[in-house]
């Protein structure tokens, strides 16, 4: 049976994984009034939370299972710079999980994914809020996300995916615009862009320096954040959580939330959470432009997410299933640059910098894994794919209420890790 109480009065809550969604969890435990302990095996915003694109957009946080990904995958199969990547050394593992991913790529399991999602898209820009408010400086600036094409008829896929949100309960301000149009406003986008999709009231964010601001948030509401202790084992003795680890004393707290992004299965498969997290990795790079780009700039056809950064534009692509620790794949960096190119101009791609390669979480049905264990007081918060940045917040809000509370928010039920 689900354990969806908490375990006697929580006061003190160990969280594993100082990314955007431990961090988040922390802070906001630290609103109930809880100490927080976050520990991570390097340093805060060591995964996927650094150099991801920044998009907090909960317009556009749409479950990846949607059947084209299919069609598309079995393309890209074929040809080493697709977008999507599976290496030809695949371990069975990896096969079993893409298999499961298969069989949820049809419209009722991706319907089911974006109501199991809606919720934190929903609570998505308020939870940012409430970090601003509370002190946290979240670098967060609001902008459409504007979406180019190189045909009209290429934008048609979008703005069906955007009516199948709204009916599910999503409403999301957008207009279909032709290129000169979208040039009017951004003038980075080519003259081979024909078409566009703006998206209005989405946000981002210098996700790296967010996260950072975050850990420093904890530290200064009194909480401890231990870089370099890795976890290797989390059990139960008596009336608390015991987190061991290879180098350091064990930890007892009341409760322990695991957020270890792709990081992840190792360490609650003990716990009856079978479901499973892949490492979806994707790349980005910098680079200058000659003027500022106005908003983040999404390239649907090529699966590529450009935002500001840092007085340039950090350019984001490719979802490779490989170990989350695996080196840089050179390859992969200049597919994407190339994919790119021609939908922009006025960027200087010969000064790339700041090439960075991250694992998003991926589970199998496009269902983050958010909640109780069968364990009492182990909590897991992690498989946000491609979203943990937009979902964080809103999920660290809600698993901090429900470990307080020990009562499971609605919210959390399609969550279940224990599914
Ligand atoms: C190229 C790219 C672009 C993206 N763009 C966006 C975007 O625009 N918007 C958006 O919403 N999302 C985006 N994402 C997804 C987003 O980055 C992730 O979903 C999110 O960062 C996951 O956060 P997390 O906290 O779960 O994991 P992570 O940030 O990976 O954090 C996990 C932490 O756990 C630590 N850890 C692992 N194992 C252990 C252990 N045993 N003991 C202690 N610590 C451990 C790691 O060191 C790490 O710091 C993007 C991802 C990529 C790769």
């Amino acid at each position: 049976m689900a354990n969806t109480g908490r375990a006697g009065e929580v006061r003190h809550v160990l969280v594993v994984g100082a990314g955007v969604v431990g961090l988040s969890t922390a802070w906001f435990l630290q609103e109930h009034g809880v100490r927080v302990t976050v520990v991570d095996r390097d340093e805060p915003a060591a995964g996927a939370s650094w150099g991801n694109a920044g998009w907090v957009s909960p317009g556009l946080a749409i479950p990846l299972n949607e059947p084209g990904v299919l069609r598309y995958g079995m393309r890209a199969l074929l040809d080493p710079n697709a977008p999507l990547s599976v290496p030809a050394t695949a371990s069975p593992g990896l096969w079993m999980f893409l298999l499961r991913f298969a069989a949820h790529c049809r419209w009722d399991a991706w319907e089911r994914a974006v109501r199991a999602n809606l919720p934190l898209n929903t609570d998505s820009l308020d939870a940012f809020d409430a970090l601003y408010k509370g002190g946290v400086e979240t670098t967060a600036t609001s902008s459409p996300i504007t979406a180019l094409f190189r045909s009209p008829r290429a934008a048609v896929g979008l703005l069906r995916e955007l009516e199948r949100i709204s009916a599910s309960g999503l409403t999301i301000e957008h207009a279909a615009l032709s290129g000169e149009d979208a040039r009017a406003f951004l003038p980075h986008a080519s003259t081979g862009v024909e078409a566009a999709v703006r998206l209005d009231g989405q946000r981002y964010v210098d996700p790296g320096t967010l996260v950072r601001n975050l850990a420093e948030a904890v530290r200064e509401r009194g909480g401890e954040i231990r870089s370099g202790f890795e976890v290797t084992d989390i059990h139960r003795a008596d009336n608390a959580v015991v987190t061991t680890s290879s180098a350091d004393e064990p930890l007892c707290s009341d409760a322990v939330v695991v957020a270890t992004g792709s990081w992840f299965d190792g360490l609650v498969a003990g716990h009856g959470v079978r479901a499973g997290v892949r490492a979806g990795r994707g790349y980005s790079f910098t680079v200058p432009t000659e003027e500022p780009v106005t908003g983040p700039v999404y390239l649907p056809e090529v699966r590529v997410a450009c935002t500001p950064y840092q007085g340039a534009l950090r350019v984001a692509g490719t979802m490779e299933f490989r170990g989350p620790d695996d080196e840089i794949v050179p390859r992969r960096v200049e597919a994407i640059e190339r994919s790119a190119r021609p939908y922009l101009s006025g960027v200087r791609w010969e000064e790339r910098t700041d090439t960075w390669v991250g694992p998003r979480p991926v589970t199998a049905d496009g269902i983050p894994l958010v909640g109780a264990t069968r364990t009492p007081g182990v909590y897991v918060a992690g498989g946000h794919g491609m979203w943990g940045l937009t979902h964080g917040p809103a999920t660290g809000s809600l698993l901090a209420e429900h470990i307080v509370t020990g009562v499971r928010p609605r919210a959390l039920e399609a969550l279940d890790p224990l599914r």
